[in-house]
């Protein structure tokens, strides 16, 4: 069959249109939320693949490679099939994707409680401000405060959480110091989470209760229930 210079620009169009609307996805599941505002609640975890940063405790480094191109509306579609109201879009980092940013507008769109795991390092400008962000500032210990984008700060909207990972005694002293200096609590909640395994968790607690602190102590629930098992 001919086709014509005017279908072919319609299918041309088509494929573009489709091709900038998909995503490199390392896996969607549902599971309980195990940290931040949304805790306890059923969600639908889509983890998109790649991080540029390599904190020595990472624990998801099966995300940096790998996964799989999905179109928006089939991730969409997935999301949908498991009827939870909450939504968390991770990775990896997913801001690394400039798409991400589409997939978050529509998860809005389509009425979802929508949360965003974010290292920090990328700019969060551009997100939807219905999305709740739960954005990493790195301590010294992950190997990568440097890459903390300070400017971020200036984005972060009251239903916000600003996350920091903490390894000893060190991280502790610098994340307190941080808060103090930016007045992140004035901003948003903050949330001061132990590095499993690098500092007693009680420690923690301890030092947040000494020193007054206008923080949340977190425990990761996952971590409780499933020992960081892929896909939980
Ligand atoms: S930003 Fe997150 S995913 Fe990337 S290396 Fe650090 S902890 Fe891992």
């Amino acid at each position: 069959m001919a086709v014509n210079a005017s279908d072919a620009n319609v299918a041309n169009t088509t494929s573009a249109a489709s091709a900038a609307e998909r995503l490199r996805i390392t896996e969607i599941f549902h599971s309980i939320q195990g940290e931040a505002d949304a805790i306890g609640w059923r969600t639908v975890f889509v983890r998109l693949t790649g991080c540029p940063l390599r904190c020595v405790w990472c624990d998801t480094e099966y995300s940096f490679y790998g996964g799989d191109w999905r179109d928006i509306d089939d991730i969409l579609a997935e999301v949908a099939s498991h009827g939870a109201k909450h939504v968390c879009v991770t990775g990896g980092e997913p801001l690394a994707q400039k798409r991400c940013l589409i997939l978050l507008r529509k998860l809005c769109d389509e009425g979802y409680e929508v949360s965003l795991e974010t290292s920090g390092a990328i700019d969060v400008s551009d997100v939807d401000p219905r999305v709740r962000k739960v954005m990493d500032l790195k301590a010294p210990d992950s190997g990568e405060s440097k890459r903390n984008l300070w400017t971020n700060l200036n984005h972060l909207l009251p239903h916000d959480q600003v996350k920091i990972v903490i390894a000893s005694r060190a991280d502790y002293e610098w994340s307190r110091d941080v808060v103090a200096e930016h007045a992140i609590d004035k901003r948003c909640m903050v949330l001061f989470s132990p590095v499993h395994g690098a500092v007693e968790p009680r420690a923690l607690a301890e030092w947040i209760i000494e020193d007054k602190l206008p923080v949340r102590f977190q425990l990761q629930l996952h971590k409780l229930l499933w020992q960081d098992a892929p896909g939980h």
